[in-house]
C-alpha cells in the first residue's frame, strides 16, 4: 500500500501572491511586527507567522535579503536560519506544546511554492491525528485576530 507523504508546506496559499504588490517577506520586514506579523527579529534572518497557516503557529523563516535563489544563502544567512528553527521549535513548544514538526522548503512554484523569489523555510508544528480534524482550506478563514493573538505569545515566548 502506498503511504502519501504528507507535506503541508505544498498547501501554500498559492493563489494571493501573484496579486500581492511587492514582495510580502520584504514588506513585513520593514514594517511593524503587529502587521507583518513578525514574531522574531534576527541580524540576517527573521520568522513571521503565515497569514495562510496549515495549523496554529505556522512559522515562516526568511533571511532579510530579498533572494530567490536557495543555493546562494550565506554561511551566516544559512546558519541564523536553521537555528532560529530552533528556536521556534522552543516558542511553540511553550506556547501550543505540539507534539512533533514538519520542516520544509518549496524552491518553484511547481513544488508549492507562493512566493518564488524570496526563499523562506516553513516550520509547521503536527499534532496527532491533526490531518483528520484539519480540512486543507480550513485554515485559510482564521481570523486575523487569531494570527495577532498568536504573533503575540510566539514573541513573548521566544527563548533568549
Ligand atoms: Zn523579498
Amino acid at each position: 500500500m502506498t503511504r502519501q507523504l504528507w507535506a503541508p508546506w505544498r498547501l501554500e496559499y498559492v493563489g494571493s501572491a501573484d496579486e500581492q504588490e511587492g514582495c510580502i517577506f520584504c514588506i513585513a520586514h520593514e514594517g511593524a511586527d503587529e502587521e507583518g506579523l513578525v514574531v522574531h527579529r534576527g541580524r540576517r534572518a527573521f520568522v513571521l507567522l503565515n497569514r495562510f497557516p496549515y495549523s496554529s503557529g505556522h512559522l515562516l523563516i526568511a533571511p532579510v535579503r530579498h533572494i530567490g535563489d536557495f543555493a546562494k544563502l550565506d554561511d551566516e544567512e544559512a546558519l541564523e536560519i536553521h537555528r532560529l528553527a530552533g528556536q521556534g521549535m522552543g516558542a511553540l513548544a511553550d506556547v501550543y506544546g505540539p507534539q512533533g514538526y514538519n520542516l520544509g522548503w518549496n524552491l518553484g512554484r511547481i513544488a508549492g511554492a507562493g512566493i518564488t523569489d524570496h526563499v523562506h523555510l516553513h516550520l509547521v508544528p503536527r499534532w496527532a491525528g491533526d490531518t483528520n480534524f484539519m480540512p486543507v482550506l480550513a485554515d485559510v478563514k482564521v481570523l486575523p485576530e487569531h494570527l495577532t493573538e498568536t504573533r503575540r505569545k510566539l514573541a513573548e515566548s521566544w527563548p533568549s
